[in-house]
């Protein structure tokens, strides 16, 4: 069972693990997704705002006013700086009006806001009649010209599209002759998208919610099947140790009745009084053994709830006396035992014989794990009665110490048949001490000794004080 149930949780454990990791995949996959195509989608839109007639005239315009500069640069009126900057003047000149075309279209077609656009001029060589060429701005070695739109860095940008553009242009030169130049023109457009993560996880936040959420559940499940399985296993390991227990208590009584009842039948013993009346004393003896623990089974196991009290006021101080009085009479000489109760004056409303029961089976148990210093202390501290006993027994683990007041709790398998017990007295103690309104705790160390610790409302019954 251990075996198997240790498989189980490993499985769990890998399942929830692959589980995980499968839907971290397929989120991030879908955000990849998410991303390209809204990326395609805003370049489509883009293209149905920038291949137009109207931005085509709009193009046509600065790039005719670049290309009647031509003769002034061959001419060398103006430099090649001058020229280029001129090209970038006439495109920029157009740009409000390019700005309030774009937006108005990137409207009209939904275009995210955080979109941004940008037309570049990347190559421009001329060539002259002789075949010569002159490389005005060299593709990937210059800087590309700032034409229209947002002038972002291009590494921040992708690139949608590019256009080859040749214009013949005639000029008279300085020696008055007819001459021709050809202008070799390219430009590219990008794009930036701002922010695009965030447009993304904003976009599918609800899906992250709700698989966040649904990886929630699937842990809360595993680890309440989980804890249910050990719960099931402690329980069940439990209910084993009490059958093996019982059993164990049951077959001493068993066997000397079989051996007493044998020598009963015995011929020689039916004439022999003295030996008949010894095996029925035997008889006797272990009958009352048996119900005793029969007994023990019933009434320990009683709740809080089924212990009907008999209540009568009584000063504490006196009735731990008489309790402790009596309990010293029973014990072997190498045991020690120390008092110390406070006097006062209180009255509180008990059942002696319950509270009783549940000191004495404290005290039994002192001893039974070992101790042989025993210590009993009485006092009001915040407003309780606090009787706390001592041990200097074998101790209690932190594990164990939450389970002890549990129905059939017993600490160890490897030392169930040193320390006899059915794992009873504690859980009926705290009954008994919840059926008085009060509390029952523990403080231990394991190899140092134990305190239990049972506490009663002053104002006893008036207020609820269970846990
Ligand atoms: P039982 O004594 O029959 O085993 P109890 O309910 O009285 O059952 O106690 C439950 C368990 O708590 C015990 O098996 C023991 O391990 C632990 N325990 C109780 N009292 C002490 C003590 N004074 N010192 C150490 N361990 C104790």
């Amino acid at each position: 069972m251990q075996i198997k149930s240790k498989f189980l949780i490993a499985g769990a454990i890998i399942a929830l693990i692959a589980l995980t990791s499968m839907q971290g995949y397929l989120t991030f996959n879908t955000f990849d997704l998410r991303k390209k195509s809204f990326a395609v989608d805003s370049r489509t839109k883009i293209g149905d705002i920038v291949k137009t007639k109207y931005v085509d005239s709009l193009s046509w315009h600065y790039r005719m006013d670049f290309v009647d500069k031509i003769p002034d640069y061959k001419r060398n009126r103006i430099s090649k700086e001058e020229l280029l900057a001129d090209l970038k003047f006439f495109a920029n000149d157009r740009n409000d009006e390019f700005t309030e075309y774009f937006n108005k279209e990137a409207e009209r077609l939904g275009l995210n806001e955080n979109i941004l656009f940008k037309k570049v001029a990347s190559s421009i060589q001329l060539i002259d009649e002789n075949g010569n060429v002159e490389n005005l701005l060299i593709e990937d070695k210059d800087s590309p010209i700032f034409l229209i739109g947002t002038d972002f860095l291009l590494e921040e940008g992708l690139l949608i599209n590019a256009w080859n553009w040749t214009f013949d242009k005639g000029f008279i030169n300085d020696n008055h002759q007819l001459e021709s130049v050809t202008v070799k023109y390219r430009a590219s457009i990008y794009m930036k998208i701002v922010d695009w993560d965030k447009i993304i996880f904003k976009q599918l936040l609800f899906l992250f919610l709700i698989a966040f959420l649904l990886f929630l559940f699937v842990i809360s499940l595993v680890t309440y099947s989980i804890r249910n399985l050990f719960k099931h296993k402690r329980i069940s390991d439990i209910k084993t140790d009490f059958i093996n227990n019982i059993t164990h208590e049951l077959k001493t009584p068993l066997s000397t009745l079989s051996i007493a009842t044998k020598t009963l039948t015995n011929r020689f013993a039916k004439d022999n009084t003295d030996i008949a009346k010894e095996s029925i004393d035997t008889i006797n003896r272990q009958n009352k053994r048996l119900q005793n623990l029969i007994d023990q089974v019933v009434d320990n196991s009683l709740g809080y709830n089924d212990i009907n009290l008999n209540l009568e006021q009584v000063s504490l101080p006196d009735f731990i006396n008489e309790v402790c009085d009596d309990f010293a009479l029973t014990l072997p000489t190498n045991i020690q035992f120390l008092r110390d109760v406070e006097v006062n004056d209180t009255e509180v409303e008990i059942d002696k014989f319950f509270l009783g029961t549940a000191i004495i089976n404290i005290l039994n148990n002192a001893i039974k794990f070992d101790g042989t210093v025993l210590k009993i202390k009485y006092n009001i501290t915040n407003n309780m009665h606090t009787i706390a006993v001592s041990d200097n027994g074998i101790g209690i683990s932190k594990k164990n110490k939450k389970l002890i007041f549990d129905k059939f709790y017993r600490v160890s398998e490897k030392n169930m048949h040193t320390y006899k017990g059915l794992g009873l007295g504690l859980y009926y103690c705290s009954q008994i001490v919840k059926a008085h309104h009060g509390l029952i705790d523990v403080e231990s160390k394991v190899k140092e000794g134990s305190t239990f610790y049972i506490k009663i409302p002053v104002e006893n019954g008036k207020e609820n004080f269970i846990s």
